[in-house]
């Protein structure tokens, strides 16, 4: 994303965030992957358009990329007095716009090829869990 050429507060900030990312996706935290079987299952999940898998110093959650019904297209909140706490309790100061989720994360998955290859890192017999 360009960042405009002049100072970024929070005032202004959110009116250069097209399109509004914090309220494009939605987190789901599941339960930390250990088995074969479970990463074959998240293979399956990021295989998914717009399903992608992360791991913080939280744990693991899928990344679940879905425009809010409720973004207006000037980036506005069309239920802005009514809104989730979650949005809510999202700060501007530190947010989406200044970082590369791919950076971000601990581990970062957005495709199956993505996630095989730390799956045959990880198990050195992963392509015989069929068989198993
Ligand atoms: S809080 Fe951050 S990600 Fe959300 S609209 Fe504002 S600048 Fe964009
Ligand atoms: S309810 Fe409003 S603030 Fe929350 S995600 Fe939707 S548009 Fe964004």
């Amino acid at each position: 994303m360009s960042k405009p050429d002049i100072e970024l507060t929070a005032q202004n900030k959110c009116s250069f965030c097209a399109p509004s990312t914090c309220c494009t996706y939605i987190t789901q935290p599941f339960d930390t992957p250990r088995s074969k079987e479970d990463f074959d299952y998240l293979l399956w999940q990021v295989s998914h358009e717009g399903v992608q898998a992360f791991k913080d110093p939280e744990g693991w959650y899928l990344r679940i990329l879905s425009r809010c019904t409720h973004l207006r297209p000037n980036g506005d909140c069309g239920i802005y007095d009514k809104r989730p706490q979650i949005c809510r309790d999202h700060s501007n100061d530190w947010c989406e716009y200044d970082i590369d989720v791919r950076d971000e994360y601990e581990l970062f998955f957005d495709s199956f090829e993505s996630l095989e290859a730390y799956c045959r890192k990880r198990f050195k017999r992963w392509d015989e869990r069929f068989q198993e």
